[in-house]
């Protein structure tokens, strides 16, 4: 469990590096919007980095390693802010979420 949780998670950090220099390429030339949109799962997950990004920039790395910290003190996949299980699919889009969607939407309005 443990460790299928943590494979999750590197997946993730993988997926990170392989795409964030090229994603931030992308954002500076609207042309290559046209890519056709690979799939959904992806793009749903560089928009989430995106927010991430503009929140506090640079710390993803930080923010998947509290993730990883999370798995070993056994509350991965639980809302920081109001402690209910984060939803499954967010968690297979944004392993290291740290909020309920609902808990994000309340923070993405301020
Ligand atoms: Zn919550």
């Amino acid at each position: 469990m443990l460790l299928d949780e943590r494979g999750r998670v590197s997946a993730a950090i993988e997926h990170f590096h392989d795409s964030n220099s090229r994603s931030l390429e992308d954002e500076t030339e609207e042309e290559t919007y046209d890519n056709h949109l690979a799939d959904s799962a992806t793009a749903t997950l560089n928009r989430e980095i995106d927010y991430s990004l503009e929140e506090n920039s640079g710390h993803m790395l930080t923010a998947i390693d509290g993730a990883l910290t999370r798995i070993d003190q056994g509350t991965f996949g639980t809302c920081a802010r109001c402690g209910k299980a984060i939803n499954e699919e967010r968690l297979e889009a944004i392993p290291y979420a740290t909020r309920c969607i609902d808990c994000q939407r309340l923070a993405e309005r301020g």
